[in-house]
């Protein structure tokens, strides 16, 4: 059964990871522009990066029959100085124009300060201006609920955007009510400790149903799992779950949200 995962930082993971994924059925993937365990000693670090994301991964994951987009931003964690963080934004529309790129993210907030929330929303502004789709990093742990009601209200406030047009991520079981209610998608991180492991993200499923809400493994360079999705999958049909929820759940939800973007293909 093929899946898709929407959230995984391919630029940590070795050329293995993509076929062991390719073996389990990955067919695309999409990876946002995020932290990479260390601060860029330069906004031109982050040109760099956005080559990397939006030349060397599709390249490197074609090779195994996975189809690899991106989405491109400043990262919260990186944006408490708000001069060096400008530099970064200003270079934004120039990747939004290239093909793979489905719009602006991983933006979100890290410790909800205030300059984190200028640079928010100074993003948001401009996925709006782009008529952009968005996917949102959310704070952990005891600043999550709180930073996730913050940039949902970021979000009404500037521009014109369309909830269905935003996926906010890392969500648990305290948050995604909240998210669901105002009209947003929703996203579960299975990560193996924290976040959501397999068997919280089922839990959720059961409790609020499928719809506007998907799976991804967020792999990156710490303690992560690449195949997360098919095993989440494995759990689903283990507790007994049609064939249909679980294809909607790890396919056919992440198809409907990206392809608003009009470049999601596989
Ligand atoms: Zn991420």
């Amino acid at each position: 059964m093929k899946y898709i995962d929407p959230h995984i930082h391919m630029v940590s993971r070795t050329t293995d990871d993509y076929e062991r994924m390719a073996q389990a059925g990955c067919v695309a993937i999409t990876e946002p522009a995020f932290w990479a365990g260390f601060d860029r000693s330069s906004p031109q670090g982050f040109y760099d990066y956005f080559r990397h994301l939006t030349e060397q991964e599709p390249a490197r994951a074609a090779q195994y029959g996975i189809k690899h987009h991106s989405w491109i931003c400043i990262n919260p964690k990186e944006a408490e100085d708000v001069g060096f963080a400008r530099e970064v934004v200003q270079m934004i529309p120039e990747f939004l124009q290239r093909e793979s790129v489905l719009g602006v993210g991983e933006i979100g907030l890290n410790k909800n300060s205030r300059n984190e929330l200028t640079i928010l929303e100074e993003q948001i502004g401009v996925a709006a201006q782009h008529g952009q789709l968005i996917l949102v990093h959310t704070p952990h742990l005891e600043d999550k609920l709180k930073g996730t009601k913050l940039i949902m209200d970021a979000i009404r406030r500037n521009g014109d955007i369309d909830p269905g047009r935003v996926l906010i991520d890392h969500v648990e079981e305290h948050t995604v009510e909240h998210v669901l209610d105002r009209g947003f998608w929703a996203g579960m991180t299975l990560y193996p400790d924290t976040k959501c492991t397999p068997q919280r993200a089922t839990d959720i499923i059961e409790m609020y149903g499928a719809e506007r809400l998907w799976i991804n493994s967020a792999g990156d360079w710490g303690p992560s799992d690449p195949l997360a999705v098919p095993k989440c999958r494995l759990e689903m049909a283990r507790r007994g779950h049609d064939h249909e929820t679980i294809e909607r759940i790890s396919f056919g939800n992440p198809l409907e949200f990206l392809s608003q973007s009009g470049k999601f293909a596989i």
